[in-house]
């Protein structure tokens, strides 16, 4: 998880930093973070969002890595209030059998506004 927290130092969106790392077999293979993208189409005044999720997922695909059986860390800074992965990044998780996903969940009994929920 600290090596995670580290990627997310790296996110330059400024509402939140997420850092995510794949583990396989022991070893760091990939790593992502959340990062607005310029739309292909509508160009610079239009972004869209990568997840940190997907983002490593695409990270591991482009090197060639069997994901089978692998783990995934997410933090999030400057809280660690997300609980689990958007469901475009369940589905991809999914789909390359990502055995284990471990979220930083630091606050989140209390809601995301520190409400009790
Ligand atoms: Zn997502």
């Amino acid at each position: 998880m600290k090596a995670a927290k580290e990627v997310a130092a790296g996110s330059k969106v400024w509402e939140f930093k997420l850092g995510a790392i794949i583990v396989l077999k022991g070893k760091v293979v990939a790593s992502g973070v959340n990062e607005y993208r310029t739309h292909p189409k509508f160009g610079s005044g239009y972004h869209n969002r990568l997840h940190a999720e997907g983002g490593a997922i695409y990270n591991s695909v482009r090197q060639g890595i069997d994901l089978e059986g692998a783990t995934l860390y997410v933090y999030r800074l400057p809280t660690g209030r997300t609980a689990k992965p958007c469901l475009s990044c369940e589905q991809m998780l999914r789909d390359h059998k990502i055995r284990r996903v471990v979220f930083s969940a630091i606050g989140y009994e209390h809601g995301i506004d520190g409400s009790a929920t």
